[in-house]
């Protein structure tokens, strides 16, 4: 078996699971050993009842005392319960819509029940899993529907039993011998089926070393000291005539940020500069300056976004500022002959402001003379995609805008001396949002909170992480499931947004949303970037344990733009006390740059790497001193490996791997 080989390889794994598998992206057996665990359950020693506290997860070694029994409580509930003991005391096991576990133990049996122990009323341990022995570190992966924790396992495993050790080693020895890695075979089988915590620590050191490798590789790959600009341009007075434009006075802070722009674009090289600033902070009207400055010299500019819906509202504003005759918009999904007007548009220079997503990148459009290019919410692109639009350029000014402030220690490391503006000032009259947790019995006073507040002609977002329900047991309420249900519940129009609808309908739902038709928008992420409804009033998240900080904090930049009180709503369901600890960060804070320190402490520097922003959580929450330690090291190994051809030989199949993860990425965006 071979990395290459589809997932259908695999024994049990047909047609309908392997599309199961394809929901996550999963397609090859490669995909599959590099879908990482999202946290582990620690199920290596067995622990007495009497030692296990409310809200552990342990590993009980337990004596069944009676068969289990069902109880039909109501329509659609069932509980099956078992009693059993220890020398410390007893327990009653207790699960939830799962009769078939009438049938798991019987009375007198010896078996290890594993799960989270509940001392609320008595001590019970609420949907456990039996095993016969002592089950170990198991994995827990992100799921979706149709696609159990132990068939994932059992793929992963069986993954790795038929690639065996035909994993193909990446860091030359000599590189792993001076930092101290791991193979690359026993970081794979180490990161899915520890043994130790310790080998979950060497496995993540050698994985976040690679991919740090691979981003400063790539980086390096395509540095260029900027080139020399051929055609001075003449901006005298354009930062006076461009705020004119404008429907608001900008802040300082922004004209300080135009200043910059301007300066570098009257420079004798060419711009290369990151734009950062807190959501909501006017990110955008900076861009525009800057779109305007090359507009004004006959110059063309584009502005690319990740999502459509982004790419749409940027749209909206260069319409309503430069007019709509010298805007054009390029999107997935374009009527062949719509899409061919826009792009003659573009290629004969009579649109100067050119919006879209990453279709501005494909190979047939055609700049008439681009001069600018600005990527917004950069981290959410790839390496490849800066490359790629750079290359339509040429030689083109670049601007780059994240809302996810890199941490300025993680910003060194990683772009070296990448020149960046700051907006550190939210425009006036915003006010904090007010965040709370909100504990699974409050759930439906929120709900009329909710409806409350839509009646007095506000709007609410509600986000759900997955777009449908994932593993039953993973207690993920899904966006689908979660709108049928408001649906009914409330008595406003309730709209609905996810990633996979057709591109058509997700602009209607954002459209009825921004025009205030829906009253509470349900959506999955898609709504993350940028989406600017300053009469939305309410973010409320579900299972926001799942989510980064940054992320949340991004989530409820969307709201507390009007002048009205604006609120979050974090609802983490049985998240337990790390993840109310991990939440409450958001609550003391609502500055973006404490925050993105704050969850580079709590996991790791992966999100900034632009990699996935679900399942990386847990696992890649070491230390920050271990994290930023192993990426300076990783950054050093880049510099020697390219100033050493013998080396780059060897490292072959790592550069190989560069560009298969960056195209990854590339796809992954195209699936947003
Ligand atoms: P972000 O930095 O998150 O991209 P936007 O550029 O989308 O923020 O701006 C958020 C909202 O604030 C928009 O509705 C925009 O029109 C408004 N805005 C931006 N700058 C100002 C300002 N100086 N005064 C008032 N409103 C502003
Ligand atoms: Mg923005």
């Amino acid at each position: 078996m071979k990395e290459t080989d589809s997932i259908t390889e695999l024994k049990g794994i047909g047609p309908r699971k392997a599309e199961a598998f394809g929901k996550l992206g999963l397609f090859s057996i490669h995909d599959l050993l590099y879908h990482f665990p999202r946290k582990y359950q620690d199920y290596s020693k067995a622990s007495r009842i009497i030692e296990a506290r409310h809200g552990d997860c342990a590993a009980l070694e337990l004596k069944l005392k009676s068969d289990p029994r069902l109880a039909r409580v109501r329509r659609g509930l069932d509980i099956t319960t078992a009693r059993a003991f220890d020398q410390s005391g007893e327990i009653t096991l207790t699960w939830y819509n799962q009769p078939y576990r009438m049938k798991a133990v019987v009375a007198g049996e010896c078996v290890y029940a594993c799960g989270r122990v509940d001392r609320r009323h008595g001590v019970k341990m609420i949907n456990p899993t039996i095993y016969r022995e002592l089950p170990g570190i198991l994995p827990v992966y992100p799921l979706c529907s149709g696609l159990s924790q132990k068939l994932m396992r059992d793929a992963v495993r069986a993954a790795l039993a038929g690639c065996g050790e035909g994993i193909e080693e990446s860091l030359p020895g000599a590189m792993r011998q001076k930092y101290g890695l791991i193979g690359l075979y026993d970081a794979v089988s180490g990161i899915h089926f520890p043994k130790s915590q310790e080998e979950i620590r060497a496995a993540r050191q050698r994985l976040a070393f690679e991919d740090t490798l691979l981003f400063s590789l790539t980086l390096s790959m395509m540095q260029y000291s900027l080139p020399k600009r051929e055609r001075p341009l003449k901006l005298e007075g354009t930062i006076g005539s461009f705020v004119r434009l404008l429907p608001f006075e900008p802040t300082n802070a922004q004209l300080k940020a135009m200043e910059e722009i301007r300066h570098d674009l009257s420079g004798g090289r060419l711009m290369n500069r990151l734009l950062q600033g807190d959501v909501g902070s006017g990110k955008t009207a900076v861009a525009l300056y800057a779109m305007y400055a090359a507009m004004q010299n006959g110059r063309q500019a584009a502005l690319m976004a990740p999502t459509e819906i982004l790419a749409a509202q940027h749209y909206g504003t260069l319409c309503r500022v430069f007019g709509a005759e010298n805007v054009a918009y390029l999107k997935g999904g374009m009527k062949k002959a719509e899409r061919e007007a826009e792009l003659a548009r573009i290629a004969m220079g009579e649109a100067k402001a050119i919006t879209g997503t990453h279709a501005l990148l494909q190979g047939d459009v055609e700049f008439f003379d681009l001069g600018t290019v600005i990527t917004d919410e950069q981290h959410r692109f790839g390496v490849k995609q800066r490359a790629a639009i750079g290359a339509k350029g040429g030689a083109a000014d670049v601007l780059i805008m994240s809302a996810t402030p890199i941490p300025r220690t993680l910003a060194m490391i990683l772009y070296g001396d990448l020149s960046v503006s700051c907006i550190d000032e939210l425009p006036p009259g915003r006010k904090p949002v007010i965040t709370r947790l909100v504990p699974e019995d409050r759930r439906q006073d929120m709900y009329k909170f909710i409806e409350e507040q839509a009646k007095a002609g506000r709007q609410a977002y509600v986000v759900c992480p997955l777009v449908e329900g994932s593993d039953a047991l993973e207690d993920v309420q899904g966006a689908v499931e979660l709108y049928e249900e408001l649906k009914k519940r409330l008595s406003v129009p309730v709209g609905l947004l996810h990633g996979q609808m057709p591109a058509s309908a997700k602009e209607k739902a954002a459209e009825a949303f921004r025009r205030g038709e829906t009253g509470v928008l349900v959506a999955t992420t898609v709504i993350e970037v940028g989406v600017d409804v300053p009469n939305a009033t309410i973010m409320a998240i579900e299972n926001a344990d799942r989510f980064g900080l940054a992320q949340l904090h991004q989530l409820r930049g969307r709201v507390g733009r009007g002048d009205k009180r604006s609120y979050c709503f974090l609802l983490s369901g049985d998240g337990g006390e790390a993840a109310r600890q991990r939440l409450s960060a958001l609550i003391k804070t609502g500055s973006g740059f404490e925050i993105a320190e704050a969850d580079l402490m709590m996991r790791g520097p992966g999100e900034f790497l632009g990699k996935r922003q679900h399942g990386i959580s847990e696992f890649a929450a070491a230390s920050l001193a271990m994290d930023i330690g192993i990426m300076k090291e990783a950054k050093d190994a880049a510099e020697e490996l390219l100033s050493d051809r013998q080396a780059m030989a060897e490292a072959a199949p790592l550069i190989r791997r560069a560009w298969g993860r960056l195209e990854a990425m590339e796809g992954e965006i195209a699936r947003n």
